[in-house]
């Protein structure tokens, strides 16, 4: 059967469907609904952040195909809040639904190895190895030096699944620690900041990005963004021109995120890439005329693309475990924009929420 095709644009009132129930497919569904969409979450567990605003849910495992083909029918178009669906399920999908971004997004960002091939064609990335074994990983590490990082090479987020490989490195104990059958080693990368691009492009090839901003970690975990990010701009010009080329390789429609780091000697290395709403776009939500989620629902549905341009700089900082708990004093805290997901159990790691300050423009500077 021919996919549906009513994205031209889609009608409000029509149904989008999300893969993926979380805090992204939630805040997704809030701004869909501001613009008259309906969203219907596909995600397996139950009582997911983003179900709970949602006008429907299919509570069911990412491979169940008959699921899949029921919801595939019941939506007008289909996107992800998150990438690491099986490569059958999508392809299932494509036959009941228009499916944005394409296959081709999600199969690059949802293994580390293919988004380095593919990206190194279009910019630099750290060195970096597949390795299957731990004498492999001894002689990739031999190769490209110490101090590396081992991740897995697919199902990693957050830091999960890394592993680093110092200069006195058990290479089995670190094989084991990694604990998937491919990985990928990758140089270590003396880092002056991090800093990401955020672009949303049309069906039709427009364009609409973010300002690049900073990115900060704890634990590998993004704790704050400051946006913009203070850079030269020619730096500046460098991230967004990357960050088109990439979504135009990809022939992507929807939103991309692209992750870099800066290193000491000034250089850009492209990290890693989320074809989606990403964390360090939060603070648009506030500092935006047209935030990020509103700004996906826009190009996924194939609407004119929103007003990027700040009317404020913004920090967002992630209220992550229990930083929650500070909810009540951030609530009667006139300066904070507080947003929290929803989530019934605090765990530590969680993203429970977030928060953004304003400033007026040019305050990081
Ligand atoms: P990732 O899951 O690849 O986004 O990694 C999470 C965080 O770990 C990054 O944002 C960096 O702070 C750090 N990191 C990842 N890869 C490297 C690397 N090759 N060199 C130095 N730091 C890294």
């Amino acid at each position: 059967m021919a996919p549906k095709n009513k994205t031209h644009p889609l009608q409000p009132g029509s149904t989008i469907g999300i893969m993926g129930g979380g805090q992204l497919g939630r805040m997704t569904a809030l701004a869909a609904g501001k613009l008259g969409y309906r969203c219907h979450i596909f995600c397996p567990d139950a009582n997911s952040p983003a179900a709970e605003v949602s006008a429907a849910v299919t509570v069911a495992p990412y491979a169940d195909m008959d699921a899949l083909k029921t919801f595939g029918e019941a939506v007008d178009v289909v996107t992800f809040e998150f990438e690491n669906i099986p490569h059958e399920s999508v392809q299932l999908l494509t036959e009941h639904a228009v499916v944005r971004p394409g296959w081709r997004s999600l199969a690059v960002a949802q293994d580390r190895l293919v988004e380095k091939d593919f990206i190194n064609d279009i910019a630099p990335t750290t060195p970096y190895r597949r390795v299957e074994s731990a004498a492999e990983l001894e002689a990739a590490a031999t190769e490209i030096g110490k101090p590396a990082v081992l991740k897995t090479a697919r199902m990693g987020y957050d830091g999960k699944g890394q592993v680093l490989i110092a200069p006195d490195c058990d290479y089995a104990a670190a094989w084991a620690e990694m604990g998937a059958k491919v990985g990928i080693l990758e140089a270590f990368v003396k880092l002056e900041r991090e800093i990401s691009v955020i672009v949303a492009r049309s069906p039709g090839g427009g364009w609409a990005t973010y300002p690049p901003v900073e990115n900060r970690h704890v634990n590998h975990i993004l704790d704050t963004t400051i946006a913009p990010a203070v850079l030269p701009t020619e730096m500046a010009a460098d991230a967004i021109r990357i960050a088109h080329e990439i979504a135009d390789g990809l022939d992507l429609v929807g939103l991309l995120a692209v992750e870099m780091f800066v290193t000491r000697d000034g250089e850009l290395l492209v990290n890693e890439i989320a074809p989606r709403p990403h964390n360090s776009g939060h603070w648009t939500m506030d500092a935006c005329p047209t935030s990020q989620f509103e700004q996906f629902v826009r190009a996924v549905c194939g609407l004119p693309l929103g007003d990027v341009t700040p009317h404020h700089d913004a920090e967002m900082k992630n209220l992550i475990g229990s930083a929650v708990n500070g909810w009540a004093d951030l609530m009667s805290d006139a300066g904070a924009h507080l947003h929290l997901y929803g989530k019934r159990e605090v765990r530590d790691g969680r993203k429970m929420g977030h928060v953004n300050r304003l400033y007026p423009r040019g305050h990081w500077k």
